[in-house]
């Protein structure tokens, strides 16, 4: 079944008919039981390259995960790596999509995860960006990845990257249109160690020039919890092209990327407790009217 194309009509559909509620109908499995050992992973059937989670528009929030899943479409196979990698960060966030989840279900506001592995084709990258799909990542070659022709990069642009992409700018379009742009809240999760050194920060805020969320963010979890909080660390907030900067920063819309580290979210105790944590920080930002509004500025 070529769920891609359906996919996007799906969502092209959902946002026009859709009032006030943003109806997913691309909820591809249970969240809770989707089985992430290799086998199940890489033969699961073609589906589409996005996850709408339902939500209401006109809240002010919109949150993504760009990467998800650690899903291949079947006929690439494992892309010639042993099965073993799909379970690393190589191949997706570990924890984030699950934290994603709950967040979307508490706070009640839309979701667009992806649905199909970085290892693919990142679509946290600009379509121009030398690591959009990549060779070698973390020590693993990626056979599957090497001397790529133009029609197959072209391929994983049109069927993944874009439609993920079209699928976010259509419900930001929507939230617009409801009167209330929104603020993007960005997943994801970092390793807890790199090159054999621990990463002290349980959880960091990236971002770019658009302090607006950020700030009151960062202020509330430093001071309620004990964890080390990395602003623009481990990694900095201002790549070119990638997705804040894409519905972000160039549409003028409040935005942040939060990192969470991978051992604090690996297990549903952690999930629940850092959903809960971000909802009810985003909560009592998005009560205070001067703060809201601020946050709902189309600001370029
Ligand atoms: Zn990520």
């Amino acid at each position: 079944m070529m769920l891609h194309g359906i996919g996007a009509t799906i969502c092209k559909t959902l946002l026009v008919a859709c009032g006030a509620v943003y109806s997913p109908m691309t909820q591809l499995h249970d969240p809770e039981t989707l089985a992430l050992d290799g086998e199940d992973v890489l033969t699961r059937e073609e589906a589409a390259p996005f996850e709408l989670l339902e939500g209401a528009v006109d809240r002010g929030l919109v949150l993504l995960c760009d990467h998800a899943s650690n899903h291949l479409p079947a006929h690439y196979g494992s892309l010639g790596l042993p099965i073993a990698e799909f379970e690393r960060h190589i191949a997706y966030d570990i924890g984030a999509a699950q934290v994603t989840r709950k967040m979307s279900k508490i706070l009640g506001v839309p979701a667009v995860l992806s649905n199909f592995s970085r290892l693919l084709i990142d679509p946290n990258r600009g379509s121009d960006d030398p690591t959009l799909i990549m060779q070698l990542s973390d020590g693993a070659i990626i056979p599957g990845n090497a001397n790529l022709s133009n029609e197959e990069r072209a391929r994983r642009l049109e069927h993944y990257y874009r439609p993920y992409h079209d699928a976010i700018g259509q419900l930001l379009d929507s939230c617009i249109k409801s009167g209330r742009p929104p603020a993007i809240v960005s997943l994801h999760s970092f390793t807890q160690k790199w090159h054999g050194s621990m990463r002290p920060w349980e959880a960091a805020l990236l971002w770019d020039k658009d302090a607006r969320l950020v700030k009151p963010m960062l202020d509330c979890l430093r001071r309620e919890t004990d964890f080390s909080i990395g602003d623009n660390e481990p990694y900095a907030g201002n790549l070119q092209g990638d997705t804040m900067y894409r519905h972000g920063t160039q549409r003028g819309l409040a935005h942040v990327l939060v990192e969470i580290r991978q051992d604090q979210i690996k297990d549903v105790p952690g999930q629940q407790e850092w959903a809960g944590r971000l909802a009810d920080i985003l909560t009592r930002i998005m009560a205070d009217p001067e703060r809201a509004l601020e946050l709902s500025i189309i600001k370029k």
